[in-house]
């Protein structure tokens, strides 16, 4: 089988989304999506949904989509389609960014599994579950700490076996303003950890995350000795990850596990140097960095030294790892980004199905269907075209 061709459809759709600097729903937001197709000589071909945001909801830039057509399509033009270990090196040392690569790789993967007729798990070895936990993960500036409890509460009422708090960045809950000046507000941060504790009880299992706005060490371990009071369960990306040597000392100091690093750059190479460090508790990565391949790498790297590897946001292909990754190593399914008013579970219209919905006990169940296992809709797709050089008007 032979790489012929590499096309992408950019198109317009909608989600609910929070807007986080006035702390308000934004229903139905315009979205811009791409679907990216790789064709073979064989009819067989393989796509993937997103590369341009958090999860795979957004679609890729324009201009992603330029290298993708410029310097990768005559890259991989001939080659066959299920060397991707080869293909994921070479888009490595060519210094591809990590999203774009991951599209390619992510998109080889669906044409693997549409090839064979198995979901991307089953080839990449079922861990032999067929469900995976979910914790609700909430948008960040959901409102004041109250607002966070009741919240807790509903997501725990609703099934959910877990919650992470996002809690305020760049924002005051107080006068409901953003602080660019001033990234994180602890104070706030530490009440709306106790309140919701109080919400769920003292067994639920909770987590927290305020996406490295911590900047200084002492903001980062004063709210840390309040997470291991409250027995939260991991404390994630508290500060810049760029500051390595800054974590090996906190993972030092606090009990609670630090999960990190989670958005730096170089995928698995940058994981491994991280634990070989300290540098961190549990390690942490998605499908947008390194793509499936990547991900997979990482847990195993991981898994190697006997610690957690979260897989990182939502979506088909970080699902499809966790399907291939015991829960020993790769736990639990992050849910979102949720807030109250934001419908998460109303189906994209360019798919006929749904990635992730909750049973309720809580549980994600594996896609059945082969590859990614998307069901597409392509008369919404086709229907909705818009071409990515006149991205004029405003989407979300
Ligand atoms: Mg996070």
């Amino acid at each position: 089988m032979k790489i012929t061709d590499i096309k992408i459809k950019t198109f317009k759709t909608w989600a609910d989304r929070w807007d986080v600097g006035h702390a308000l729903p934004v229903p139905k937001a315009d979205l811009m999506q791409t679907v990216l197709a790789i064709d073979t000589d064989e009819g067989v071909t393989g796509y993937y949904f997103g590369g341009g945001s958090h999860g795979d909801a957004e679609g890729l830039n324009v201009v992603d989509q330029q290298m993708i057509r410029g310097r990768i399509l005559p890259l991989l033009r001939g080659q066959d389609p299920l060397d991707r270990e080869m293909v994921w090196k070479w888009l490595w040392v060519a210094n591809i960014p990590e999203n774009v690569a991951s599209v390619i790789d992510n998109a080889l993967w669906d044409l693997a599994g549409r090839a064979f007729n198995q979901p991307v798990y089953k080839l990449m070895g079922g861990a032999g579950r067929e469900k995976v936990k979910a914790y609700a993960s909430t948008y960040p500036n959901i409102g004041v700490p109250r607002v966070y409890a009741e919240h807790a509460l509903a997501c725990k009422n609703e099934g959910y076996q877990a919650y992470k708090i996002h809690p305020h960045y760049f924002w005051n809950p107080e006068t409901g303003q953003p602080t660019p000046g001033r990234p994180s507000n602890i104070k706030a941060d530490i009440e709306t950890c106790h309140l919701v504790r109080e919400a769920v009880g003292p067994d639920y299992v909770l987590m927290f995350d305020p996406w490295g706005t911590y900047m200084t060490m002492e903001e980062a371990i004063q709210v840390g000795r309040e997470l291991e009071k409250l027995n939260f369960y991991w404390y994630e990306h508290p500060m810049p990850e760029y500051r390595v040597e800054s974590y090996v000392r906190l993972s030092r100091e606090l009990s609670i596990p630090i999960l990190s690093p989670e958005i730096v750059a170089g995928g698995v190479f940058s994981r491994a140097e991280w634990i070989l460090r300290g540098a961190g508790d549990m390690s942490r990565i998605d499908v947008v960095r390194g793509g499936i391949t990547g991900a997979r790498k990482t847990a195993i790297v991981a898994e190697a030294y006997g610690l957690r590897c979260e897989m990182h946001m939502a979506g088909w292909g970080n699902l499809q790892v966790l399907g291939a990754t015991s829960e020993d190593t790769s736990e639990y399914y992050e849910k979102g980004l949720l807030a109250p008013g934001v419908d998460y579970d109303a189906p994209h219209p360019y798919l006929k199905n749904t990635c992730d919905r909750i049973d309720s006990e809580g549980y994600v169940h594996m896609p059945k269907g082969p590859g990614m296992g998307y069901e597409i809709e392509w008369d919404y797709i086709d229907d909705n075209l818009i071409d990515p050089l006149a991205l004029e008007k405003k989407f979300w």
